[in-house]
């Protein structure tokens, strides 16, 4: 390459007009943001950009704008390690995104972001020693060429332009309107209309509190139930700390930590002790609905709790609209749409005005960026994770994909953490590449799915798991999802154990 202008800090352009950086970070979302904040923390000598398509920060929730939209976990543990969280435990997409803007203010992270930049293409080349992305300008329309040493994957796991929607019979033959949560419409007018909801995740649980005040009526329709917890919207012991005047930052460790401690023991009881867990969650509902709600059949899932993240539902607001009778739940398979509405297996048909699908995400793998190693397209299903982090075969790259049950951005940070550690250690070693390798050790380790379907089966997961990489039987290429093992293991993870090939 050309090296021509070094721009301050923030990386070199070519007299082909590419820019280079030593990392390339792919998303402004949670993810990209907190990599941003560790990198420039723990390896400040290092020039980075962060490139997003959208023309604003915040990803997820900056995507998601339905009534309502919310956390289904608590910001003590969704929030970062290192930036407290002063709000109530759940928090509205609109107070993410004013935390993470602080922490991009704070931090002078927003030189490094480029909006209105979508990869479309990644190339690592061995003979140059590093990626070449090539972008789309979303505003106008130009072409642009970054290069990089290092690419940090932040580009989340599923399709930001749509959402996931089943094809059902007469969709076309339905006379109201198909909404997907995920492409809210602004002007969407649902006053005193039939809603119907399809869907039991959280994005069903907050939409229909949410909306039924405005509604004419709200149905959720549910193939099979999920688990809720009902819990107050606040914390005491946060409550307690603050009364004290205990600094901001003890009280999110503290309160973070406790949080951590009861998920673990509650983690551990659903395994032991399942119909004992399954009864604490129905009396919360009980509490709200009365000592004789029937919760069978629509609280009552199949599955164990906890092997999808329990959904807090804050200060009970579901069931609260339920009791009022703004909402219904039915529990029910839909054969088909009709011209007024959903005909049911059972016999039943539901009138609506509007039907939402709250049915999920399309899982996008690597951002839909096309990817070529030294010509050769990567085929990311044949690679085997390491630590659930880098691929083997994929020099110089790394994914964040955070937790499922536990709150994301705590497992976004202890991977912010390796991949510092790692870049580091590279430039100890004096090393350009470092390429994820199986060793002969691990030649007759059993591959598996990148998930375990038996502790993970949100649809979109499962439809797709044909796409993701593998993991391995065996360390360092498990992907245990488990939090409370990663942060034992993660920070003293051995960069020398063969696994990684450094050149
Ligand atoms: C409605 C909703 C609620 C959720 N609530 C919780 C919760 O309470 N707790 C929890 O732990 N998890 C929750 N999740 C999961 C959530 O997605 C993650 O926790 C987290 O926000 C993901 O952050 P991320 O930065 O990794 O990815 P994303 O938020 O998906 O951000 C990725 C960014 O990368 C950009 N990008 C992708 N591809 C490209 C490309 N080719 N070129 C340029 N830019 C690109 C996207 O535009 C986006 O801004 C929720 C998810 C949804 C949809």
């Amino acid at each position: 390459m050309a090296h021509a202008a070094r721009m301050g800090d923030a990386g070199t352009v070519s007299d082909n007009g590419s820019e280079h950086f030593d990392v390339l970070i792919v998303g402004a979302g949670i993810s990209g943001v907190g990599g941003a904040y560790h990198l420039s923390q723990q390896c400040p000598d290092k020039t980075f950009v962060m490139i997003e398509t959208m023309d604003g920060f915040g990803g997820t929730w900056k995507t998601h704008t339905y009534p309502g939209i919310r956390s289904d976990s608590d910001l003590y543990t969704f929030g970062y390690r290192f930036k407290p969280w002063t709000g109530p435990p759940i928090a509205t997409a609109d107070e993410i995104l004013t935390y993470m803007g602080e922490v991009i203010d704070d931090n002078d992270l927003d030189r490094h972001i480029r909006y209105n930049h979508t990869i479309t293409a990644a190339t690592w080349s061995t003979d140059n020693r590093r990626w070449t992305l090539e972008v789309t300008r979303t505003d106008t329309g130009e072409q642009a060429t970054f290069t990089g040493d290092f690419l940090w994957m932040c580009q989340g796991y599923y399709r930001h332009s749509r959402g996931y929607t089943p094809e059902w019979e007469g969709m076309d033959r339905f006379e109201g309107q198909i909404v997907h949560p995920q492409t809210w419409p602004d002007d969407l007018d649902y006053t005193d209309k039939q809603v119907v909801v399809i869907g039991s995740g959280a994005t069903a649980a907050t939409l229909i509190p949410a909306m039924a005040d405005e509604c004419g009526h709200v149905t959720m329709l549910q193939r099979s139930p999920t688990f809720f917890v009902a819990r107050p919207n606040s914390n005491e012991m946060a409550d307690t700390l603050r009364e004290l005047d205990i600094p901001e930052e003890w009280t999110h460790e503290i309160v973070r930590r406790k949080i951590l401690h009861d998920q673990a023991a509650v983690i551990e009881l659903s395994f032991e002790y399942p119909d004992m867990v399954r009864e604490e969650l129905y009396k919360g509902i009980r509490d709200i609905l009365g000592e004789d709600f029937d919760v069978s059949p629509h609280f009552t899932p199949a599955y164990r709790p906890w092997q999808q993240r329990l959904a807090l539902i804050p200060d009970g607001d579901l069931f609260h609209t339920i009791a009022a009778g703004d909402a219904s739940v039915v529990t029910d398979e839909i054969v088909e749409f009709t011209e007024t509405g959903i005909q049911l297996k059972s016999g039943d048909h539901l009138e609506a005005d509007i039907i939402i699908t709250a049915t999920g995400f399309e899982l996008s793998v690597l951002g839909d960026i096309e990817f070529s190693i030294d010509g050769e397209p990567l085929v990311f299903s044949d690679t085997v994770g390491y630590r659930g982090m880098m691929f083997t075969g994929v020099p110089n790259m790394a994914w964040i994909f955070g937790y499922f049950r536990a709150s994301w951005t705590l497992r976004a940070d202890l991977i912010a953490d390796l991949v510092c550690r790692l870049l580091k250690h590279m430039d100890e070693l004096g090393a350009s590449v470092a390429t994820p390798v199986l060793r002969d050790e691990d030649a007759d380790m059993e591959l598996l799915p990148w998930l375990d379907s038996e502790n993970f089966n949100p649809g979109y997961l499962m439809r797709a798991m044909h796409l993701l990489p593998s993991q391995g039987s065996n360390e360092p290429w498990r992907h245990t999802q488990d939090y409370w093992a990663d942060r034992e293991a993660l920070p003293v993870a051995d960069l020398d154990d063969g696994a990684l090939v450094y050149d």
